[in-house]
């Protein structure tokens, strides 16, 4: 298993689920796919990481989810598929934002998201014909408060939330990752409040992240001198299951008459994933099946 993993675990005989990651190749591998200036990196990462925890911890099997969201700064939208086996796979409306960095000096990602908007979470199960949806509105941008914010309003989960992405001067990636911290019923409040004293003063996770701490390490920061069960390590990855059938299945919805235009004026038709960049090309002969079907 590379560094990129994520950990599962119970602390204090089961007053929480905590869970971290380090998602840093993943991240990068984004940054490389959709050519994210750094701005627009740590938006899509923190996205992407917290669709990871949100996605093992809320889902299990085959089932999937897709968090969407959709606020009013210069990113657009950013849309984050994410399984229960601990694949990603992202898309950003415009990757190319830059932005002075903010008066803490970090990367300004509420600037990049925008203040106001909405964060959706729509998950599936296979063979589910309704899937289920929860939508809040933005608290931050900052997007870990609004994961925190979904999680307690929409899931009534009390939880903390905290993402973190550290873009170097060349715009590689340097780390990526991140915690989700759930409160279970019948956690003292004595656990929470001790819980809530070492949360405000740890470090970001990407500096943890930098300092060589892995995932395990982080839980057992946030949780020293407290008991800690790892229960289970999920290798997480980059993974896009496009496929020319399914491109097919979408040129197949148009109509005849685009179709037709498609082959008499382009002699063919080319599709390009928007989450991984590979091209599909669809041949004059294949159009004129689709047609044929029609
Ligand atoms: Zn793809």
């Amino acid at each position: 298993m590379d560094n990129d993993y994520l950990v599962k675990s119970v602390a204090e005989n089961g007053q929480f689920r905590a869970y971290a990651v380090n998602a840093t190749a993943l991240v990068e591998e984004a940054h490389q796919i959709h050519d994210t200036w750094s701005a627009a990196s740590a938006a899509l990462g923190r996205a992407m990481v917290g669709t990871l925890l949100l996605a093992t911890s809320g889902l299990q099997g085959e089932a999937g989810m897709t968090v969407k969201i959709q606020g009013d700064g210069p990113t657009g939208f950013i849309v984050v598929d994410g399984t229960a086996q601990g694949t990603v796979k992202a898309y950003m409306q415009n990757p190319h934002v830059n932005l002075p960095l903010n008066d803490k000096g970090k990367i300004d990602v509420a600037g990049a998201v925008g203040k106001s908007g909405t964060l959706s979470v729509t998950k599936m199960a296979p063979g589910d014909k309704t899937p289920y949806t929860g939508e809040v509105n933005l608290v931050s941008g900052e997007l870990g408060d609004d994961f925190t914010y979904y999680l307690a309003q929409s899931e009534q989960i009390p939880s903390a939330v905290g993402l973190s992405v550290f873009v170097q001067s060349d715009d590689h990636i340097e780390v990526a990752g991140g915690f989700l911290i759930q409160v279970l019923p019948g956690a003292s409040d004595e656990a929470i409040s001790h819980l809530e004293e070492t949360l405000r003063d740890l470090p970001l996770v990407s500096d943890l992240l930098r300092d060589g701490k892995s995932p395990e390490q982080i839980l057992e920061k946030i949780f020293a001198g407290r008991e800690l069960k790892i229960l289970e390590k999920v290798a997480v990855e980059y993974k896009c299951d496009c496929s020319k059938d399914r491109f097919e299945t979408a040129l197949s919805s148009l109509s005849k008459k685009d179709l037709q235009e498609m082959i008499d004026q382009d002699h063919g038709a080319e599709a390009v994933c928007r989450f991984c960049g590979h091209k599909y090309h669809f041949t004059e002969d294949e159009l004129k099946l689709l047609v044929a079907k029609k």
